[in-house]
């Protein structure tokens, strides 16, 4: 039992953990089967000192998988992992020196606040006064000074989760893994816990791989994001580069929503493509290496679409819903010309919502516009 006597007033204890202590993280052809299912298929990526990644994917996808391999819980058939220059590939799980942090609090109820988190220095041999500094530091940090003679039981669920990372951080391990921690928790809280995380791995310079499904909180994160499907990385960018240079129709519609405009290719240039809707208009975007005269789907997400007069821009259609949500106003526009035609969906700022059966424009910056191949299987 620590003696609490003298542990650090709050606004006395210095930030003394040292930053930059993250390290370099690289994985390569990483492969796991079970059976007939490839749950991680060839996975290779490098994360930098200090950068916060995630792996972004709908169910089984393949990410906690990947994870598991990366904390040495799960064996890979093949493929190897380096931790700053050190290859842990086939290292025990204690050996990697890595922390990591599950959707399950999985806390000792009997042990105090304090002793949960105290426990990896325990485990390690820590001294008792080097133990009380960096507890006491590390509860500072997270808010949680107050608490540390409760037990977990005593706790709410967010600061039950605030004692987990605690506990992962207290022994300075320079990675973090974290699988959907905030999973179990509401949505105002996860806002809390989401800018929490990101200022403590910011200030100490940690290296964070997190693994989420909810595309908000991994673009409230990350420097960058590898979006996983089927076991493999479809695309592992920063959040800016996955909006506005999809390489997939697939990242284009999971993390923008986009919309997906039929056609086939008309001109192509260093500057520009051009596609040909079936609508009938002439939309531009930038320029991409599609077969000429290809089938072709032109992607573009809702917020990057503008209103123009009719039969001003690509396209011209008729308002069919207009629907307010807080200061945005979303929209589905029928476009006319075609058969069968999906629905227009826009996001416009809520001055600029135009009537129920308006007859309006379309248009979008060619900077916006994606053209893909159209493929079957919509990849
Ligand atoms: P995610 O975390 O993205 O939801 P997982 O990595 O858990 O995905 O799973 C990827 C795939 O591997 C899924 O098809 C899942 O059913 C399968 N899988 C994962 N773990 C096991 C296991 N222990 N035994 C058999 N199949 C598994
Ligand atoms: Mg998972």
């Amino acid at each position: 039992m620590p003696d609490l006597n003298v542990m650090p007033e709050p606004s006395l204890a210095a930030p003394s953990m040292p930053t930059g202590t993250g390290k370099p993280l690289s994985v390569t052809r990483l492969r796991k089967t079970y059976g007939g299912v490839t749950a991680v298929d060839e996975v290779s990526m490098e994360i930098a000192a200090g950068e916060f990644v995630t792996f972004l994917g709908a169910s089984g996808s393949g990410k906690t998988t990947t994870l598991m391999m990366i904390a040495g819980f799960c064996e890979p058939d093949s493929g190897g992992i380096v931790v700053g220059g050190r290859d842990v590939t086939r290292l025990a799980p204690q050996k990697r020196g890595l922390g990591f942090v599950f959707q399950q609090y999985l806390l000792f109820p009997h042990m105090t606040v304090w002793d949960n988190v105290a426990f990896p220095l325990t485990l390690r041999g820590v001294s008792k006064a080097e133990q009380r500094r960096r507890v006491g530091e590390t509860l500072e940090m997270a808010g949680l000074s107050a608490m540390a003679r409760r037990r977990p039981r005593e706790l709410s669920g967010g600061q039950q989760q605030r004692v987990a990372l605690c506990r992962a951080l207290v022994y300075r391990p320079p990675v973090i893994l974290m699988d959907e921690p905030l999973g179990a928790l509401d949505k105002k809280l996860r806002d809390q816990l989401q800018t929490e995380i990101k200022r403590i791995q910011q200030e100490l310079g940690l290296t964070v791989i997190y693994v989420t499904h909810d595309q908000e909180e991994a673009l409230v994160l990350s420097d960058r994001i590898a979006v996983m499907r089927d076991g493999r990385i479809d695309q592992f960018d920063t959040p800016q580069e996955l909006f506005e240079r999809p390489r997939t129709p697939f990242v284009a519609d999971f993390l923008g929503a986009a919309n997906f405009l039929p056609g086939h290719l008309e001109t192509q240039t260093a500057e520009r493509t051009t596609v040909r809707l079936d609508t009938g208009g002439l939309i531009t975007a930038r320029p991409q290496a599609v077969p000429d005269g290809a089938r072709v789907r032109a992607a573009v997400q809702p917020g990057r679409l503008v209103l123009c007069p009719p039969d001003q821009g690509f396209c011209t259609g008729t308002v069919e819903t207009v629907t307010y949500v807080g200061t945005l106003v979303r929209v589905t526009v029928r476009p006319m010309g075609g058969a069968d035609t999906e629905l227009v969906r826009l996001e416009l700022p809520a001055g600029r919502a135009p009537a129920l059966g308006e007859r309006v424009g379309l248009t979008a910056d060619p900077a916006n516009v994606s053209v893909f191949p159209d493929t079957e299987d919509g990849g």
